[in-house]
């Protein structure tokens, strides 16, 4: 792909420099990868069952652009099927989470697919989105009139569907280390959207229903039925929103699966809400695979905003326990072709809440605290993104202070990132001298606009220090440690 001449060129972007702020792969690493991720895409393929129209023999080529900060998949035209479907998509997803992944030192995460050198819209026009036609991320005048609160769509990945060829209902995910993902993600909705109520003042709208009560059809509980079936008990004169594309070629029997894919983000261009939120859990076949992930369409910049702020704030939710604090979440939102994203005219996201393929994740997806966690941070996410705010984590500096015995001192903590007052602090002692009473800091700012500051005083007849580490903590629960330090003077003369 890259000559000599390319390779001589291009020092900047071998050291890692790149001049539009995104990072880029090593020349040697990519290098070294390319021919990997070629094999890893053509071991994949082989084992693959082809859709109809697809050929049986396919040549995949992975390459990194010259600048190195984008990856291309080229699986030619003998890869384009007859017709476009969800399943054509999730084979597509796996080939790019494939490659994602066993990137991933390279931290790129922007990947191109071709079929021949053209993507895939060339040879499926009518299958373009709202935002391939320029008319994505609408603002709606009169939408701002109607009310001033935010409307978010939130959408729980999957569900039960009626599968024509084997004439039952069934999930559309396998179980995997106790997770069925069409039942877990209805839980996590239900954390955000009751921090979104809560904390963002916003009208939630759901795609899944809530209700236990049992839908006739397929006699289960319509909680666990596919958003599919909802829409259509609340809209049952739209079959465009829930009848929309069977694709599928006859025998597979997904239809239904995949007009419950593109009801949702056809449903929210309905309600015409500010924001969709898909939410998932992943797979891979590497069951060493794990992390959160969150993929917007590639040509929604707004999309890829809300996607970077959901990481970096369920991030830093996360930090705020010490159980969850290092688990793995990516860096940067994906592009990726979802038609859950492609097919919605304002910001749409997936969130991929850890993979139920990995042991460690799974459990994770399970516990109620990680649940509530996650979503507290993605609705942080969702406030950031509307008030127009960037990734800064909650971070606090408490400068130590130097008193003189029986006067006292004001101590002006800075707090940094977005913290949701009232703000408490609580300190523990860290150091205290043998033979003074040392007594732990503790109380709350109760908003922004008070100064920030925490009175000492001290009586001494000798010098001596004392060390606390204090912890801050926001009305959303997101934790800022610092260290600060009382040097007390005795009163001169
Ligand atoms: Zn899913």
């Amino acid at each position: 792909m890259s000559g000599t001449q390319a390779r001589v060129a291009r020092n900047l972007s071998e050291l890692g420099v790149d001049t539009i702020g995104s990072p880029s792969a090593p020349m040697e690493e990519r290098i070294r990868l390319e021919p990997i991720l070629t094999a890893l895409v053509q071991a994949h393929l082989a084992k693959e069952e082809r859709l109809p129209g697809q050929q049986p023999i396919i040549h995949p080529r992975v390459w990194y652009n010259d600048e190195g900060n984008t990856l291309n998949v080229d699986l030619g035209r003998e890869y384009v099927p007859d017709t476009y479907t969800i399943s054509f998509e999730e084979r597509l997803n796996a080939i790019t989470s494939i490659v994602y992944e066993a990137a991933q030192p390279t931290r790129i995460y922007r990947l191109n697919v071709w079929f021949d050198g053209r993507d895939i819209f060339y040879y499926f026009p009518e299958e373009k989105g709202p935002a391939d036609r320029g008319i994505a991320d609408h603002k709606s005048a009169s939408r701002a009139k109607r009310s001033l609160r935010t409307r978010v769509l939130v959408a729980a990945g999957h569900g039960v569907y009626y599968n024509s060829r084997f004439k039952d209902w069934r999930p559309q995910r396998e179980p995997s280390n106790f997770v069925v993902e069409d039942f877990i993600t209805p839980v996590f909705a239900r954390h955000l959207t009751r921090h979104l109520q809560d904390r963002s003042d916003a009208e939630v709208f759901l795609a899944r229903s809530t209700q236990i009560a049992i839908y006739p059809e397929s006699a289960k509980p319509w909680l666990s039925m596919a958003a599919r079936y909802h829409i259509k008990s609340e809209l049952p004169d739209f079959t465009a929103i829930w009848n929309s594309a069977g694709r599928e070629p006859s025998g597979a029997g997904l239809n239904e699966r995949d007009q419950d894919i593109r009801s949702r983000p056809l449903y929210a261009n309905h309600l015409g809400v500010d924001a969709v939120i898909h939410l998932h859990t992943n797979a891979h076949d590497d069951a060493s695979v794990r992390g959160i992930r969150t993929f917007h369409y590639s040509n929604s910049s707004e999309s890829k905003r809300l996607g970077d702020l959901a990481l970096c704030y369920m991030k830093e939710s996360l930090g705020s326990n010490s159980s969850y604090a290092s688990f793995p979440v990516s860096n940067e939102s994906r592009a990726d072709n979802h038609g859950e994203n492609r097919l919605a005219n304002m910001p749409s996201i997936i969130a991929e809440l850890g993979f139920h393929t990995n042991e460690d994740d799974a459990q994770a997806i399970r516990n109620d605290v990680f649940q509530s966690l996650t979503m507290r941070g993605l609705e942080k996410a969702y406030r950031m993104f509307r008030e127009g705010h960037g990734c800064e984590h909650f971070s606090a500096t408490y400068p130590d202070v130097s008193v003189v015995s029986e006067s006292s001192v004001e101590a002006s903590v800075t707090l940094g990132g977005f913290p949701r007052f009232p703000v408490r602090y609580a300190s523990t002692i860290e150091e205290c001298p043998s033979g003074i009473i040392c007594r732990p800091v503790m109380g709350r700012f109760q908003n922004a606009s008070q100064p920030l500051t925490v009175t000492h005083t001290c009586l001494a007849a000798e010098p001596f220090t004392i060390r606390w580490k204090v912890v801050f903590t926001d009305a959303d629960g997101i934790q800022a440690q610092t260290t600060t330090s009382l040097h007390c003077q005795p009163k001169s003369g």
